[in-house]
């Protein structure tokens, strides 16, 4: 395969603060429709990897590649047009605008100069919100205030704000963190759904969790990579067990 059918291709990364390469030579490649796990213990650089990704911080050397556009120097906002969509852990959700407004608000031309207030709610865009709302299993919602939410639904509320923005490739912090159990699988269910039509990289603890959702798992360690493929292949890979599974 040549390196022009991936979504996103990441070619010798490495970036330092102040001497200490967080990320050091990494090389990634993600299929279109993938559901990619990034695994590893904490400070192995699984989250300035994704910082590296969406613009939030600049490499220091090598390339980062999305849809064969070259990212590398590309501003962070630029990237989100692109098709980059990139949640953290804690949700930022406008906690007294209803489901159906936060979603709203999202709708890319939403963002134009005039901000929300000169936004007009057109068919198109009330079909795109009932989209995205069956979607994230928020359909029955859409008139409830999101401060009002669980907080599995409001993690899921998040992922449809980005979803609005159609994009290509999701990134995702633990996002099952604080869940129950049926949120969990909810959760699984819909990250399933999400990545037919994008890539999707999820940071994630729970191992029974990655099982669940990955199709390849990236293990990390000191800014590497130590291990890639199927979660089967890699949770029997002695290192993987020595420096992550096996505490
Ligand atoms: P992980 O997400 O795998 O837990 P991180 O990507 O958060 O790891 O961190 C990797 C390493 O890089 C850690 O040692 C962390 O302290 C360091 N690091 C991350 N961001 C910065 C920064 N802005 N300045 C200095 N060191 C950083």
């Amino acid at each position: 395969m040549s390196n022009t059918d991936f979504a996103l291709a990441v070619e010798d990364l490495t970036v330092s603060f102040d001497g200490f390469k967080a990320i050091d030579t990494l090389t990634l490649y993600i299929d279109k429709n993938e559901l990619r796990v990034i695994i590893g213990p904490n400070g192995a650089g699984k989250t300035t990897l994704l910082d590296l990704i969406c613009g939030k911080t600049k490499a220091s050397a090598g390339s980062i590649k999305f849809k064969n556009t070259e990212l590398t120097k590309m501003a962070e906002h630029k990237r989100v047009r692109l098709g980059i969509g990139r949640k953290f852990q804690t949700p930022s959700i406008y906690e007294n605008l209803s489901v159906f407004q936060n979603l709203e608000v999202s709708y890319p031309s939403g963002r134009s100069v005039f901000g929300a207030l000169a936004f007009k709610c057109t068919d198109q865009v009330k079909a795109a919100v009932q989209a995205v709302a069956e979607d994230i299993g928020l359909a029955d919602k859409l008139g409830t205030e999101a401060g009002l939410l669980s907080h599995g639904q409001k993690q899921w509320l998040e992922i449809g704000m980005l979803l609005m923005q159609e994009p290509e490739l999701l990134m995702l912090d633990e996002p099952i963190a604080g869940m129950s159990s049926r949120e969990r699988e909810l959760t699984a269910d819909l990250l399933k759904r999400i990545c037919k039509n994008r890539a999707v990289i999820v940071i994630e603890h729970d191992m029974e969790f990655v099982k669940q959702i990955a199709h390849k798992v990236t293990v990390m360690h000191q800014g590497k990579i130590l291990a890639e493929g199927p979660m089967e292949k890699v949770q029997a890979d002695e290192r993987v067990i020595d420096v992550y599974l096996g505490h």
